[in-house]
């Protein structure tokens, strides 16, 4: 199904390479407290136990990198990453705090939406959002809470959307296929024409995704996404609602945003 072109295994070597030079930034216990900056920026957020952590060091290729953002005093915070040459950086990873964890206090909870709210419609540098969901329980309440956050921002173009559907390997074949096709029904909903969101069965496990997930986070600012990652249909063309949420047009701060081709519907 993948592709193995000799040009596909160079871009997808290259995307690997890419995302191994990650390396610990810096952290903060609040959105003011993120060094202010002008390099694209992609998140990574999911409910709590969803196979965030393991995602990110299987993209990296890195153990422990991730386990840094769970270490006590930590698992609150957002985690910076840098990535790219070590003397000039191209982008960041921001590994948000897990959610949804049962038994955490109400007042926790409701600073994590304080939180997730604040970083994911303001965070101007933001370009992009991968979403780890555990395949096997789809999209939870807390979940849908999140995609509200970010649609805005979804719709217009500005961030890009990847939602990784995790520990596949738990699935069998009709099961994983139902995920995709539940998972693609609730982002429809996000598509507009100048939307760029994806969804992906991944595992950390069997792999499954991974290269395709790098090559989306290589891709940056360049439109393109790998054969695998399915996108989601435009359910209605509804270009971008101004008038909505928070208005923060970021001018010329997301430089992943810009330049997005429209309508891209998928292709099979
Ligand atoms: P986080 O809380 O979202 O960061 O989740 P973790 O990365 O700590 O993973 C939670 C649990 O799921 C751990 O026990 C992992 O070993 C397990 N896990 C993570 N990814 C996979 C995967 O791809 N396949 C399987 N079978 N288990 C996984």
């Amino acid at each position: 199904m993948t592709s193995s072109l000799p040009a596909a295994d160079a871009e997808a070597r290259r995307a690997l390479a890419w995302t191994h030079t990650a390396r610990f930034l810096t952290t903060a216990a609040q959105l003011n407290q993120l060094p202010a900056t002008e390099l694209p920026e992609i998140a990574f957020v999911g409910r709590s136990n969803a196979g965030k952590s393991t995602a990110i060091n299987v993209l990296t290729q890195q153990k422990r990198l991730a386990f840094a953002s769970k270490t006590p005093g930590r698992t609150q915070h957002i985690n910076l990453f840098a990535l790219g040459p070590k003397d000039a950086p191209d982008a960041l990873f921001a590994d948000l705090p897990g959610y949804g964890y049962a038994a955490v206090a109400r007042g926790a909870k409701l600073r994590w939406q304080k939180v997730m709210a604040d970083y994911l419609e303001l965070r101007r540098s933001l370009s992009g959002v991968v979403l780890m969901v555990d395949s096997r329980l789809g999209f939870t309440e807390l979940d849908r809470q999140l995609l509200a956050f970010v649609a805005p921002r979804v719709g217009t173009g500005a961030v890009k959307l990847l939602v990784l559907l995790t520990k596949a390997d738990k699935l069998n074949r009709r099961e994983s296929d139902a995920a995709l096709a539940e998972a693609q029904r609730v982002l429809a909903d996000l598509a507009t024409d100048d939307s760029d969101v994806g969804v992906s069965l991944f595992s950390a496990l069997s792999r499954r995704g991974v290269t395709d997930a790098a090559q989306w986070l290589h891709a940056g600012s360049r439109p393109v996404l790998p054969d695998t990652v399915a996108d989601v249909d435009v359910a209605e063309a509804d270009a971008g609602s101004p008038g909505e949420g928070p208005s923060e047009p970021a001018p010329g701060a997301s430089p992943a945003a810009s330049g997005q081709p429209p309508g891209r519907t998928s292709g099979d």
